[in-house]
């Protein structure tokens, strides 16, 4: 197999790419609804129930919720704020160049995680 040059995507591979961030895009927006629906009747509920004993099993369950919701939600609002920020580097010509090194990310990579600003070498975790 021929090893592609590391230059820019081409047209297509873009193309196919901007499907995949807007795909990616519709799905965290959605996601952010139904979990924003969620704490809505997490918050409702727990208004409902009388939490004033810190030792109510009901209490501690409804926190726990309300911190696990929080925590997803957290995640799909950074998710769809890195695939905005993909989406704009796109429209820049930025797109598919690590912001780190500033050599191409790999194809397969941002088919993998289309979001993703750095190439495979920059975003080794560091241990
Ligand atoms: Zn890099």
């Amino acid at each position: 197999m021929a090893e592609q040059p590391s230059r820019a995507l081409s047209a297509s591979d873009e193309a196919a790419l901007r499907d995949l961030l807007a795909a990616e895009r519709a799905a965290a927006v959605t996601r952010i609804g139904v979990l924003t629906r969620a704490w809505d009747d997490i918050v409702a509920s727990s208004s409902l129930v009388a939490v004033d004993d810190e030792h109510d099993p009901e209490g501690a369950t409804i926190a726990f919720e309300r911190a696990h919701v929080q925590a997803l939600l957290d995640q799909a609002r950074s998710q769809l704020a890195d695939l905005d920020l993909a989406l704009e580097r796109l429209g820049r010509g930025r797109y598919g160049t690590c912001e780190r090194c500033g050599q191409p990310i790999a194809l397969e990579r941002l088919r993998a995680r289309p979001a993703a600003t750095t190439c495979v070498h920059c975003t080794r975790p560091r241990r």
